[in-house]
């Protein structure tokens, strides 16, 4: 018998202790994420592989429609019922420029838990700037040195596909130098501008960069499933929203700066909330619209 994962909560039996969930995954996620669930509440997570990629990939080949917490639960979901059970877990990221940081690319890992026995998902979220995402152009032969360290190959793979024209061949998951270089002159070939597109390939098994953020994501899901609402007993209590509203200290008028949190349940309708800042806290005239229009 495999002894039992220690626990750091104390106190009543978790809902989830003993019982199975499945996490949908074709790229290796289960050491990511299983872990820290077993240890924060008991609940055992079987990797199912499903073939996720018609929700959308990182490769482009299949665009993604959904927002990615949808394709989260969507892909929990295929999980689900290629298993056949209740409780089903998946992870999406998102990858890109990060709209408050000009020139900086950001990497948000969501990790959800669907639960149909009770109707509810709890999914939580983890953003990281140091995501190693990279790409050029190249014709066969050419000196990729400079390009492959800045891409930290061949820690982080690569896709190699035509750089105009053709649609095929991609090659993915490159981790060899002799690989890379056949890939490159056989999509050069076919390119009508006779250059291979050269690309980190972002698939979770294929990109240590984004392996922590997604194990980070999971941590903070398993807390969270580890909190019981106050009210209904059911997993995954956590925050939900803020209040805004602090009052300009000449004029009175609020001006939208955060001053509670509102904590909330997945399963009932009951909401906490907890002031942020103390109740007699007042907003410099600067930052007022009426004082200083
Ligand atoms: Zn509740
Ligand atoms: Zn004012």
């Amino acid at each position: 018998m495999t002894p039992r994962p220690s626990r750091s909560r104390e106190g009543p039996e978790h809902p989830y202790d003993g019982r199975v969930g499945v996490l949908a995954t074709k790229h290796a996620k289960l050491p990511l994420i299983a872990p820290p669930l077993a240890a924060a509440v008991g609940l055992r997570v079987d990797a199912v592989a499903v073939d996720t990629d018609s929700l959308g990939t990182f490769t482009g080949d299949v665009p993604r429609r959904a927002p990615a917490l949808d394709t989260a639960i969507a892909k929990a979901r295929l999980g689900m019922s290629a298993a056949g059970r209740s409780l089903g877990l998946a992870s999406e990221g998102s990858i890109g420029p990060d709209p408050a940081v000009p020139f900086v690319n950001a990497d948000r890992e969501i990790v959800v838990l669907v639960d149909d026995d009770n109707g509810f998902v709890v999914w939580e979220s983890h953003t990281s700037w140091d995501i190693i995402v990279a790409s050029t152009s190249a014709g066969a032969d050419e000196d990729l040195s400079q390009f492959l360290s800045s891409a930290d190959f061949p820690n982080h793979r690569l896709i190699v596909r035509p750089n105009s024209g053709a649609l095929h061949p991609i090659y993915k998951g490159i981790s060899s130098i002799d690989a890379l270089a056949t890939a490159v002159s056989e999509c050069a070939a076919v390119a009508t501008d006779g250059l291979a597109r050269v690309e980190t390939d972002m698939r979770a098994h294929a990109c240590p960069s984004r392996r922590g953020v997604i194990a980070a994501a999971a941590d903070r899901l398993a807390a969270r499933i580890a909190t019981l609402c106050p009210s209904c007993g059911a997993p995954g209590w956590g925050h939900v929203d803020v209040v805004l509203g602090v009052p300009c200290a000449w004029c009175g008028t609020e001006v939208a700066r955060p001053r509670a949190e509102i904590a909330g349940c997945p399963a009932c309708e009951y909401r906490e909330d907890r002031p942020l800042i103390p109740p007699d806290t007042r907003v410099d005239p600067g930052e007022c619209s009426y004082c200083n229009p």
